[in-house]
């Protein structure tokens, strides 16, 4: 029996179920490698942000082991009081020298990065310029701020200079902030127009590399090193829980912004400190970044074969220059339909529909990896043809 308080929760639940919306959770009981335990079967991951293999990566792991012997499981007190470890100070020069960045101030997520960035750097008074398609952690770092928020086209560098001339004179200052790449169509943003815009007009300009690092750009560098704009952004927003394997999020970029930073983000003051396991295995993926180009190597030859025998087979694989690849259905029931027939035949791959991507244009996202080997692929197509021909999506 519900509580009559909380009857409205009941109410908005079934709304939920009705129109298809409710989330189920599915149970992992294994690493996110090339092949995963979901709901207690064995099936081929196309899934998840492993895009490296580096989530169960031997030399990351064991640096997590030795990290705990030494420092413990938990810092047990935020970094401004006394949870400012080596190890968080030895990934923050790391990963700003793997970047080409002056300073670097890992956080607890890339969802609160931008929580800490956005906020900081303006406020009342001042105005953010956002692509409509930004992800939702940038879209609450900017309602968190209380700059008036004026959103342009999807990666529009003309749309967004025609607001920019209309808006910016009634602000104090600006900030123009995207996606680097968008992550359901695998599209990546007009980096170097965003720029000469935010330039002609004295704009702050902040990049989320959320899925660009460790994917684009030389060895994984991202897509600031992608167009070639070192020195360039003021503040390159990323995570450690994708490509990288592990969890954390980073604010990259000019030391005099990082080091405000370090004074006036409210996740860094008033939140713990990553644990030094977290930490420690963070440096491990950099390492192995820095050392070599294989992993980054392989993950695009994976994506290039997968994509060209997935149009071979006649399926609607989108605009994606990424390995973010949208297998675009239409329908939401379709594209459920076809994810469920999938995991049946041993394929996990998510379906994807309203509210998550526009109506009308359901899909199955399949996120490619350096993990998955020639014979995991072929079976990946395999099945990708004997559901799509099933369904009538292909002949
Ligand atoms: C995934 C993602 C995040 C969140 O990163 P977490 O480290 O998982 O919190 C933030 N921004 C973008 C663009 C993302 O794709």
């Amino acid at each position: 029996m519900t509580e009559k308080k909380l009857a409205w929760i009941q109410d908005a639940m079934d709304e939920l179920e009705e129109s298809g919306l409710l989330i189920h959770l599915r149970t992992i009981e294994s690493p996110p490698g090339a092949w995963m335990v979901v709901d207690g079967k064995r099936v081929l991951n196309l899934c998840t942000n492993n895009y490296l293999g580096l989530a169960d990566h031997p030399r990351l792991k064991a640096a997590a082991k030795e990290a705990v012997d030494r420092y413990g499981v938990g810092p047990t007190a935020v970094r401004t009081i006394a949870g400012t470890l080596a190890l968080h100070q030895e990934l923050e020069r790391k990963v700003a020298a793997f970047k080409k960045v002056e300073d670097a101030l890992y956080v607890q997520s890339g969802f609160l990065a931008n929580q800490a960035a956005i906020p900081p750097l303006v406020g009342k008074g001042d105005v953010i310029f956002s692509d409509r398609l930004n992800h939702a952690s940038i879209i609450d770092g900017a309602r968190l701020s209380r700059a008036k928020i004026i959103v342009y086209e999807h990666c529009d560098p003309h749309d967004l200079e025609a607001k920019v001339k209309e808006h910016l004179p009634d602000y104090r200052r600006g900030l123009v902030v995207t996606d680097g790449v968008f992550s359901m169509d695998g599209d990546v943003a007009p980096l170097d127009k965003i720029y000469e815009v935010a330039e002609r007009y004295g704009l702050m300009t902040m990049v989320d590399d959320a899925h660009g690092e460790g994917v684009l750009g030389e060895g994984g560098r991202g897509i600031v090193d992608h167009f070639g704009l070192h020195g360039k952004f003021d503040v390159e927003i990323g995570t450690f829980s994708k490509a990288f394997g592990v969890v954390g999020g980073v604010i990259a970029g000019k030391k005099i912004i990082v080091d405000y930073l370090r004074q006036k983000a409210r996740p860094f003051l008033f939140s713990n400190a990553v644990t030094a396991a977290d930490t420690a295995a963070c440096i491990a993926a950099i390492d192995v970044l820095s050392e070599s180009t294989e992993l980054v190597d392989r993950l695009w030859a994976n994506t290039d074969y997968f994509k060209t025998a997935m149009k071979e087979l006649g399926f609607d694989v989108g605009q994606s220059v990424t390995p973010i690849t949208p297998v675009m259905l239409g329908d939401v029931k379709l594209a459920k339909q076809f994810s469920r027939r999938l995991f049946d035949e041993g394929v996990f791959a998510m379906a994807l529909g309203y509210p998550t991507v526009p109506k009308g244009l359901a899909r199955i996202r399949v996120m490619l990896s350096a993990a998955l080997t020639q014979e995991d692929l072929d079976f990946g197509l395999e099945k990708f043809a004997k559901v799509g021909r099933e369904l009538g999506v292909i002949a």
